[in-house]
C-alpha cells in the first residue's frame, strides 16, 4: 500500500480525498467571485474538463455573499479561500461551502479562531492548511529563512493550532515556488503527519514554464506514493491547470477514465497538416471520460508500428491518410476526411467503453 493510501481521509461534498489511491484534482476561479453568473460559468467549464474541486478567493462581503448561490449553482464541491477576516470564513460556512482554505496564523484572535474551527466542525467541513515559501511567518524567514525547515515549522504551528480544538479534519499544502523545496517538504510532511496532502507548486509561472516546474516537482512525489490531491498553478486560464493534472496524472497511470493523446514530434517525413487536426482532437478529447489512446502521427513510416497500443488513430500518408485502430489500417481516406473519420472512430470506442463502465 503507497503513502498516499495510508492517511486520514477528509469528506469534501461528495469528496473523499485521502485514504485511498485516488488523486483528486483542484483549480481555483480567476473570475471575480461577486460576478456569480461568470465565476459559475469558469466553475462549469472545468467541470466539464475534469476539475472536481473548485476553490473560489473571498476578498470581501460581496464575494461572501456571493456563496450561497455560488454553492447551490456549482456542480463541484467549492471551497473558500480567506484570509485575515474571521468574519467571512463564518459566512462562508453559512453559505455552505464544502471546504475552507485558511492560514490559522492569519487569524491571530484565538477567540476568532475558535469561533471558525467550531463552525466547521458542526459544519463536517475540512480545512486546509495552506502554507506557502512567499507568506511564511517572519520570525521563521528570520530564523532558518525560506527553507524547507521554516516550511515544516509553520506547518506544525498552524496544526498544533488546529489540534488544540480537537480538529483533525485537515487537509495540508506545503507550496513553494522551488519544486526542489516542494519535493522535500512534502517527503517530509508524509513521514511526520497523517493529514492528506494537497500537491502544489506555487507561483509556478506561464503555462509552458509552470507545466514543466510542476511536472517536474509533483511528479517526483507522484511516482513515490505521496499526495491526495492536486493543483498545477498556471498564469492565465485555469482550463490549462485542468489539462495539465490530467496529462500528469495520466503519465503516471493514476488517472482514471481520462483520455491520452499520443502525437508524434513531426518530422521532414510528415505528409499532412497534422497541428490542426491535433489541436481539435485535443480538444474534442476534453470532455471524455473513459481511458482511450488516440494516436496522431504525421506519416506512415514508423508511425502506426509506433502507436501501436492506440486504441484508435490516423496517420498521413502520400495517397491518402490511414485510419488505423488496435494497430491495423481500417481505412484510406481523402487528408480532408482523417479529422471526421477519427471522431466517429473516438465516438464508437467511448460508447464501448462507456458501457463497460457504467
Ligand atoms: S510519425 Fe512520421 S512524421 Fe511523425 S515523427 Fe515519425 S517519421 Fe516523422
Amino acid at each position: 500500500m503507497n503513502i498516499r493510501s495510508k492517511t486520514n481521509q477528509v469528506t469534501v461534498k461528495n469528496i473523499k480525498i485521502g485514504g485511498n489511491d485516488e488523486i483528486i484534482i483542484q483549480s481555483m476561479t480567476t473570475t471575480k467571485t461577486h460576478n456569480i453568473k461568470e465565476t459559475i460559468n469558469q466553475i462549469t467549464k472545468l467541470a466539464n474538463a475534469g476539475c472536481q474541486i473548485i476553490r473560489v478567493a473571498v476578498l470581501g462581503y460581496e464575494d461572501a455573499n456571493s456563496l450561497k448561490e455560488i454553492v447551490r449553482l456549482s456542480p463541484i464541491p467549492v471551497v473558500a479561500d480567506i484570509h485575515y477576516n474571521f468574519h467571512f470564513a463564518l459566512d462562508a460556512i453559512k453559505a455552505g461551502v464544502h471546504k475552507l482554505r485558511i492560514n490559522p496564523g492569519n487569524i491571530s484572535d484565538p477567540k476568532q479562531l475558535k469561533e471558525i474551527v467550531i463552525a466547521a466542525k458542526i459544519a463536517r467541513i475540512p480545512i486546509r492548511i495552506g502554507v506557502n515559501s512567499g507568506s511564511l511567518p517572519r520570525d521563521l524567514v528570520k530564523k532558518y529563512g525560506v527553507s524547507e525547515k521554516s516550511m515544516i515549522e509553520a506547518a506544525q504551528r498552524h496544526i498544533d493550532i488546529l489540534e488544540k480544538f480537537n480538529f483533525h479534519d485537515i487537509v495540508l499544502s506545503l507550496k513553494s515556488s522551488d519544486p526542489m523545496m516542494a519535493i522535500k517538504c512534502y517527503r517530509t510532511a508524509s513521514k511526520k503527519w497523517k493529514y492528506p496532502l494537497h500537491l502544489g507548486v506555487t507561483e509556478a509561472g506561464s503555462v509552458f514554464n509552470g507545466a514543466i516546474k510542476s511536472a517536474a516537482g509533483l511528479g517526483v512525489l507522484l511516482n513515490e506514493g505521496i499526495g491526495n490531491t492536486i493543483r498545477i498553478s498556471l498564469s492565465g486560464d485555469p482550463i490549462h491547470e485542468i489539462r495539465a493534472c490530467k496529462t500528469l496524472l495520466n503519465s503516471f497511470k493514476l488517472a482514471k477514465n481520462i483520455p491520452n493523446l499520443i502525437a508524434c514530434p513531426t518530422c521532414g517525413r510528415i505528409e499532412f497538416d497534422m497541428l490542426p487536426i491535433m489541436e481539435a482532437i485535443e480538444k474534442y478529447l476534453e470532455n471524455i471520460r473513459v481511458n482511450i489512446n488516440v494516436a496522431i502521427l504525421g506519416c506512415p513510416v514508423n508511425g502506426i508500428g509506433e502507436a501501436a497500443h492506440a486504441d484508435v488513430g490516423i496517420a498521413g500518408g502520400r495517397k491518402g491518410g490511414l485510419l488505423f485502430k488496435n494497430g491495423k489500417v481500417i481505412k484510406t481516406l481523402p487528408q480532408e476526411k482523417l479529422l471526421e473519420a477519427l471522431k466517429q472512430e473516438i465516438d464508437i470506442i467511448v460508447k464501448e467503453k462507456e458501457k463497460l463502465i457504467y
